[in-house]
């Protein structure tokens, strides 16, 4: 038996024909009705995935004080909006406020402002920031643009959509979601347009027969407009994800469903999807006069630049023995090489009119 989604997937490929990953991804994850991030929270332990925020208040805090510092360097504007992509269950802006109470300068500065696609997220995010009356919006059109902007975008760009090509026969062809009844849904190849093989970065060219490279539009697009209004209104944006630094060949699709990696047609409209995110496509699309990309930086490095090492001390001497066990394997998840610490980067992209300000972690 299919499901309400998987007959509306099939049905737009009987019709219109194979459809390449993107068009999968967001049919799968932003249906109106049954995609996946339209139904549910899928955070934490009852959910698909667990995020960094998720792990220990000290992620968000660290990042809290990097805002607060990059605001000081900055000149301390009376105002700035506080964006937040993909702000899940709220959690990470939540600590970001707590950590910055110090500065309270910098809280009354604020204007808080979240992109969000999710109905069960926003009642989430909602409730965790009682009191700090944030605004939320679906495109980044509508965020206000009258004063310099920190943006904060935690495992946002890896769910957004990305296609993939593959090298056939010694051409690029893309990859396509094809079903048919009986089989299901599979992969397979159609000609690629022209315009997107124009897009293929020069690292890629060489690569052997068989070798998929993934791109993203949307990654990329959104990364560009992020630029656009760092220049008009100036501030920065701190991307952090999983991916690599330098445009490379792979194939990273993949699914989560109950904390556990499955097939990307099983469990459609109940299993995340992303691949990693390719940061120097995100600096080439970000590059406008003006505009600076800082990093990318791993997690770790990132992370232990700003003290996280410490904070874990304090927070051990203020809870106690019986807490030091949780407190040292939280940190070792977000920092370590065989956790996030490596996988994870950190990206800063920030305007530099005037006096070029360097964030700190960098
Ligand atoms: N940053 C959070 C959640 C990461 S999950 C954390 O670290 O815990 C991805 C988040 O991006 C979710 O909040 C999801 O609903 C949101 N999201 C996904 N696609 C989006 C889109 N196109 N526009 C706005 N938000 C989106």
């Amino acid at each position: 038996m299919k499901s309400a989604l998987e007959n509306i997937l099939a049905r737009q490929i009987a019709l219109h024909g194979p459809m390449d990953v993107g068009q999968f991804m967001n049919v799968a994850l932003s249906h109106p009705r049954y995609g996946y991030y339209m139904k549910r929270d899928p955070l934490g332990r009852g959910g698909d995935f667990t995020t960094a925020p998720e792990v220990s208040q000290m992620f968000g805090e660290m990042i809290g004080l990097w805002a607060a510092e990059w605001w000081m360097r900055a000149g301390a504007p009376k105002e700035f909006i506080f964006l937040e992509c993909g702000p899940g269950r709220g959690t990470l802006m939540a600590d970001m406020l707590r950590a910055a109470r110090q500065i309270p300068e910098f809280l009354s500065a604020t204007h808080i402002h979240l992109l969000e696609i999710s109905p069960a997220l926003r009642a989430r995010q909602k409730e965790a920031l009682q009191g700090h009356g944030p605004v939320w919006h679906e495109t980044l059109e509508t965020v206000p643009n009258h004063a310099p902007m920190i943006v904060v975008a935690n495992e946002f760009f890896d769910a957004l959509a990305f296609r993939q090509l593959q090298k056939e026969s010694g051409t690029w062809r893309e990859r396509a979601v094809f079903h048919e009844e009986g089989r299901g849904f599979f992969f397979g190849l159609r000609p690629a347009g022209e315009a997107v093989i124009r897009l293929l970065p020069e690292e890629i060219f060489a690569a052997p027969e068989g070798a998929v490279f993934e791109f993203s539009p949307a990654r990329e697009g959104f990364a560009a407009a992020l630029a656009g209004r760092l220049k008009t209104q100036g501030g920065a944006g701190l991307v952090i994800d999983y991916g690599h630094a330098a445009s490379a060949p792979g194939d990273t699709f993949q699914a989560m469903h109950a904390h556990r990696y499955c097939g990307v047609f099983e469990h459609i409209g109940d299993a995340d999807l992303t691949s990693h995110v390719d940061f120097a496509a995100l600096i080439r699309a970000a590059a406008l006069p003006g505009i600076q990309a800082h990093g990318p930086v791993t997690q770790g490095a990132f992370l232990r630049d700003l003290g996280i090492e410490a904070r874990a001390q304090a927070l051990i001497r203020m809870n106690g023995a019986e807490k030091e066990a949780g407190i040292r394997n939280d940190l070792h998840r977000l920092i370590s090489s065989d956790e996030m610490g490596d996988l994870f980067k950190v990206l800063c992209l920030s305007e530099s009119h005037g006096a070029a300000v360097t964030p700190a972690g960098f």
